[in-house]
């Protein structure tokens, strides 16, 4: 290592043990895994400083945090006041460690302070639209017959027609998802997919029977949630905080 990077690693290294040894002064989300409400920037902040205290490397596997899904369009969808984030988590045990590894999800409404957490992405979604775009489970699905989308992504020009013909005018309007006709192992719901931003949506979605709200009947939490949670995390929360 050249001299000068040595010597910002050094400096990054004070830095780091400063903060290690003021830790407790820490006024953010958790620094560890939670299924609690926080604000989508207090979530990227306290992921940031899990960095700062202890390296980026392995971060999120290390960390088991919160972190902005970044292959989504986070942040740019919103519909009628209601806002759209979504987050990952990666609850794996350390590399050396037996057992299961589990990817969780999360979409957030800043407005609303609300939250859904599920081990299934395509979960999150469809709770966020229960709970943002009423309705939507009566959208007319574009059958498979009619190409959605081209090469760099974009809406068909004849989709583009069917969906003007087909959908209730006062649902064109942004943020509005589209639903079409899927196959068996093409299921995800794409973001940013519909003509005004909101997501193209697996017909699948309609298949299944709406969740119950939490009020209803809590939902168990995926059975390895609390044994695949880290040692430093004793907070982690039971099936109650998971919004529904
Ligand atoms: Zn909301």
């Amino acid at each position: 290592m050249p001299a000068a990077n040595q010597l910002t690693f050094d400096l990054d290294e004070l830095v780091r043990e400063d903060l290690r040894a003021n830790a407790g002064a820490w006024q953010g989300a958790p620094l560890h895994f939670t299924t609690d409400y926080y604000p989508p920037g207090e979530l990227v902040t306290a992921f940031q400083q899990w960095q700062l205290l202890y390296g980026n490397y392995g971060s999120i596997p290390r960390s088991h945090m919160w972190h902005p899904d970044y292959l989504s369009r986070n942040g740019q969808l919103s519909f009628d006041g209601h806002g759209h984030m979504k987050f990952r988590a990666d609850l794996s045990p350390e590399r050396e460690h037996e057992g299961p590894g589990e990817l969780l999800y999360m979409a957030v409404c800043e407005p609303c302070e609300w939250h859904d957490v599920s081990d299934s992405e395509n979960d999150v979604v469809e709770a966020w639209h229960d709970h943002a775009i009423p309705g939507w489970r009566e959208l007319p699905v574009i059958p498979a017959q009619i190409r959605v989308s081209n090469e760099s992504g974009r809406l068909t020009p004849l989709a583009q027609k069917w969906v003007t013909a087909h959908y209730p005018a006062e649902m064109q309007v942004p943020g509005v998802p589209i639903i079409t006709e899927r196959q068996r192992y093409a299921t995800r719901h794409v973001e940013g997919r519909s003509p005004w931003g909101g997501y193209d949506l697996s017909s699948t979605a309609l298949t299944r029977a709406e969740p119950p709200h939490q009020e209803d009947t809590p939902r168990p939490a995926p059975a390895t949630l609390q044994t695949a949670a880290p040692d430093r995390a004793p907070t982690v929360s039971t099936p109650h905080a998971l919004s529904r």
